[in-house]
């Protein structure tokens, strides 16, 4: 088991100098900068080419993900694969990644319950996000859900008013934020789910033209 480095509040100090999505990917698997690597079985990182034209950011690693080691594999990844596919756009000509890149959660029953993660959490992972996004230079980033919107467009930002809208940004040329694929899994039945799964679409078919 590789040595870990003493507990810091940023990961800032673990970004290596001159770094590839590969080193940093290793770097940040012996991340401890907030407690959180404590609960995940390891850092997921984003995954994806280094020259896609758009970044996808979620809130954190699922269940699945978590076990797996790689982002947007679970429940929601394949709604998010099936929503890109209707919106004419190939996933692998993207990037996805999380704000905190381990799972928070609390046990319920015999499952482990999604946790939120707090402001302390996100503060001390951005490193890896901004590693990431300086590196990719995406013409895009799409945040999904109120987590990655909030730490990406400001606290002020709500998704509910503002989803499917361009916001000027100094991260990328486009940044837009829509809802997480997980809360379109949660709707309450079968036609609020069509419903929810068909607005997603149509934000992201906003991006098409953006990337041809
Ligand atoms: S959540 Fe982020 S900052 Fe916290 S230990 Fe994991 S990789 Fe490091």
């Amino acid at each position: 088991m590789p040595k870990r480095k003493a507990a810091q509040s940023s990961a800032v100090d673990l970004i290596p100098p001159r770094p590839t999505l590969s080193s940093l990917k290793n770097a940040a698997a012996d991340c401890r900068a907030c407690d959180l690597w404590k609960k995940g079985t390891q850092t997921v990182f984003g995954a994806g080419a280094r020259r896609v034209k758009v970044m996808f950011v979620g809130e954190q690693p699922g269940n699945e993900e978590d076990l797996s080691g790689k982002p947007f594999v679970g429940p929601a990844g394949r709604l998010l694969d099936k929503a890109l596919e209707a919106a004419g756009i190939n996933r692998k000509q993207t990037y996805v990644t999380n704000v905190v890149k381990h799972f928070k959660w609390e046990p319920r029953g015999k499952r482990r319950i999604h946790k939120k993660p707090n402001s302390q959490e996100i503060a001390a992972c951005r490193p890896w996000l901004e590693a990431e996004i300086a590196l990719i230079k995406p013409d895009v980033i799409v945040a999904l859900g109120a987590t990655a919107a909030q730490s990406l467009l400001g606290a002020q930002f709500r998704v509910t008013k503002q989803r499917g809208e361009f916001i000027p940004s100094t991260l990328a040329p486009f940044v837009m934020a829509t809802v997480h694929p997980s809360s379109i899994l949660r709707a309450p039945d079968d036609e609020t789910r069509q419903l929810e799964s068909r607005r997603f679409v149509d934000d992201l078919k906003k991006l098409t033209k953006l990337i041809k």
